[in-house]
């Protein structure tokens, strides 16, 4: 029997407490992974608040870093002693998934957000009942966790594990929403205005800053918008070539337009969920211009489009899953932009202990820190039994 320190959810709306969990018997598909950092996200955040239905009691967590130390029957893409980065689970079987689109795999929803096997059971106990895990795969808020083998991305063992951590969740999704569904090299796209700049509104803009380094006359204009002053400077420093505070302005269309000319904006990424940000993407784009949704919104949340711009402008509208990231391809790409000093990822981070977590979790929502990072303990982990 494998024991853990994991942050234990009771309930919405209630605090994280920390608390030692007993793992079940590993299954042939499953990795035990040590774990030795946990990025916080918004969307553990939203199941802590009751935004996202589950199953308490619940361990979340899902920017897993760590160490292989046993793997299951039939895992084949890692070995006790590889690290990995932790990423979304996805059933490597249904046509997406052997298209290599695994970010568009049909149990996407069950995979990610059951809090369960597969199977349906429960990878872990507290105090002799279920408690529930899995969380996209992983559970990574947990010093050792049972993880899916598909949610795992090896990664050299000279790589900084803590910083890299939020790779899984944040980074992927804002980088890959410029790299895999902008696509701007293929496009010559010019411009692109990104809205929020929280961890994943950061890595866009890190993202289109890098492209624009490598391909002359791509992405000259990069625009960021947000109603804090600091997060502006930070999407500056980041490489943004423009902010805007919606605050301070009466439309941001004509703001944005002041920039790009009333017909240029050529691509938009929304990282705020919030709908009336999302139409006002829309609006401002210009002929030919495309338009990402990335930020969620309550579910029940809808939109409308005026249809005739659409069509005259030929423009469109499309929802982005993981930054449409194929992990075990992509996040190898950012290590090595992150290795060569091109995604500097740590100025976004915050170091906690799992006895702070409530303090990181209170820190991200006042604005304070874009991304706290869960540093583990080192386990004595006894494998005896398994
Ligand atoms: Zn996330
Ligand atoms: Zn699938």
């Amino acid at each position: 029997m494998v024991t853990a320190t994991a942050l234990v959810l009771k309930a919405a709306n209630s605090n994280f407490q920390v608390e030692r969990v007993e793992l079940k018997r590993l299954q042939p598909e499953e990795v035990l992974v040590e774990l030795r950092a946990t990025g916080v996200c918004h969307t553990d955040i939203s199941v802590q608040q009751g935004k996202i239905e589950a199953v308490f009691p619940v361990v979340l967590g899902h920017e897993g870093a760590g160490i292989v130390r046993e793997v299951g029957a039939n895992v084949d893409n890692v070995q006790v002693g590889d690290h990995v980065l932790l990423s979304y689970s996805y059933c490597n079987q249904c046509r997406h998934c052997q298209r290599g689109k695994t970010y568009q795999c049909v149990k996407m929803a069950e995979r990610n957000f059951a809090a369960c096997r597969p199977d349906g059971s429960s990878p872990m106990e507290w105090r002799g009942a279920s408690l529930r895990g899995c969380f996209f795969g992983q559970s990574s808020f947990s010093s050792v966790a049972l993880v899916q083998a598909t949610s795992c991305v090896k990664v050299d063992k000279d790589m900084p594990l803590a910083s890299l951590a939020p790779l899984g969740c944040g980074v992927q999704t804002g980088a890959g929403a410029v790299y895999n569904v902008l696509r701007p090299v293929d496009a010559g796209m010019q411009s692109v205005v990104i809205f929020g700049i929280g961890g994943v509104g950061s890595a866009a803009i890190m993202a289109a800053k890098v492209i624009s380094e490598d391909h002359a006359g791509i992405l000259t204009t990069i625009i960021a918008v947000d109603l804090s002053e600091k997060r502006l400077e930070l999407a500056k420093q980041l490489g943004a070539t423009h902010v805007i505070n919606p605050s301070t302005t009466e439309s941001v269309v004509e703001a944005i337009h002041r920039v790009t000319d009333p017909d240029g904006l050529e691509g938009a990424i929304d990282c705020t969920g919030v709908v009336a940000v999302i139409n006002d993407m829309i609006v401002a784009l210009g002929p030919g211009g495309r338009a990402v949704t990335i930020g969620a919104p309550p579910a029940s949340a809808k939109m409308s489009i005026q249809v005739f711009p659409f069509i005259n402008g030929c423009k469109s509208y499309e929802g982005s899953n993981a930054g449409n990231s194929n992990s075990s391809e992509f996040l190898p790409f950012l290590v090595e932009l992150f290795r060569q000093g091109r995604l500097p990822i740590e100025m976004l981070q915050r170091q906690y202990k799992p006895t702070e977590v409530n303090e990181a979790v209170a820190a991200m929502l006042e604005g304070k820190v874009v991304k706290p990072v869960i540093l583990w303990p080192e386990e004595q982990i006894q494998l005896v039994g398994n």
